[in-house]
């Protein structure tokens, strides 16, 4: 089966957005990037799905970022098998396109775009540079996802998937037998550690604590929830009811995705969550569901897992 070692930073940035979208209003461009990328990942979502259900044992790391010989590459995925490293740029282009000479052109207007075929030639080579002494052998794909999608005189020797090929790329993929080690995680552990976090390709707007709205969002519509009693949320929008002791858990994640800076307090959580659930119930969620840290006043929470591993 894969093993997803990162997964999209695009979704984390949907993630972001679509709070801000509930808490804050979104100027034009912003809501714009927001609606986009809803679409995109929509788009993208196939692939993701065809890849990511792989049978075969592969390490997978979507959107990661490498600077290397003061060159910064970014690479949509990278699946790591027993003998081979592929990386695949992902496009979700619509419409129909001719490829001529080595170069992409629109029908409609004859108009050259931008060769994706080169981003991903320069990602193998500076990858191989960076992994010299790695004996997987390093190839890329440019996958076209978009079923809306033609290439016209698509040459059978590049490294181009089509719309309809994809299902038959992936059963041919499975079917390569792979068996992966302690040296492939160690790998795609390395290569994790070497990933710029602040890829230059998240952009998000600057937002500040003090003017988001504060409350619990439906996980299903995303509008502000409220408590029905002292075990259930309940949305008015959608209909969707959920046991507090979950909306309250939502929320602290969205919380830490928005601000991973800020301390997890009862008291902050409390404020985060509109300050309509009660301060006991936060404190016995938080006690639950984490580990606490520091003294009785100056207490706040960490992740369980984080310390379980670190005590093992
Ligand atoms: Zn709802």
């Amino acid at each position: 089966m894969t093993y997803v070692i990162k997964a999209r930073s695009s979704a984390t940035e949907l993630s972001i957005l679509r709070s801000l979208h509930s808490r804050v209003a979104l100027v034009e461009n912003e809501f714009k990037r927001f609606v986009n990328l809803s679409k995109g990942l929509e788009g993208e979502d196939q692939f993701i799905h065809l890849i990511e259900s792989l049978q075969s044992d592969t390490y997978l790391l979507h959107d990661i970022c490498f600077e290397h010989n003061h060159s910064v590459f970014q690479i949509d995925t990278m699946l790591i098998s027993e003998k081979e490293i592929l990386l695949f740029e992902v496009k979700n282009y619509e419409g129909e396109f001719v490829y001529d000479a080595g170069t992409f052109r629109l029908v409609s207007n004859n108009q050259e775009i931008i060769n994706p075929l080169h981003q991903l030639n320069r990602s193998i080579a500076l990858l191989r540079s960076m992994l010299k002494s790695s004996n997987l052998s390093i190839k890329g794909y440019l996958a076209f996802i978009n079923p809306e999608f033609t290439l016209l005189q698509a040459p059978v020797d590049t490294p181009i998937i089509l719309p309809t090929q994809l299902k038959r790329f992936m059963k041919r993929l499975e079917q390569v037998p792979s068996s992966l080690s302690a040296k492939h995680l160690q790998l795609a552990e390395g290569l994790l550690k070497l990933h710029l976090p602040k890829s230059p390709y998240v952009r998000v707007p600057h937002y500040a604590y003090e003017e988001l709205k504060k409350g619990i969002l439906c996980s299903s519509c995303f509008t502000f929830m409220e408590q029905k009693d002292s075990r259930f949320m309940s949305c008015k929008n959608c209909g969707l009811s959920e046991v507090v002791d979950d909306s309250i858990m939502r929320s602290i994640e969205e919380l830490r995705l928005l601000f991973p800076d800020r301390m997890i307090t009862t008291r902050q959580v409390w404020d985060w969550c509109g300050s309509d659930v009660s301060i006991k119930t936060i404190r016995r969620v938080l006690g639950q569901n984490y580990t606490p840290k520091g003294l009785r006043r100056h207490r706040y929470f960490v992740d369980k897992i984080l310390i379980d591993s670190t005590t093992n």
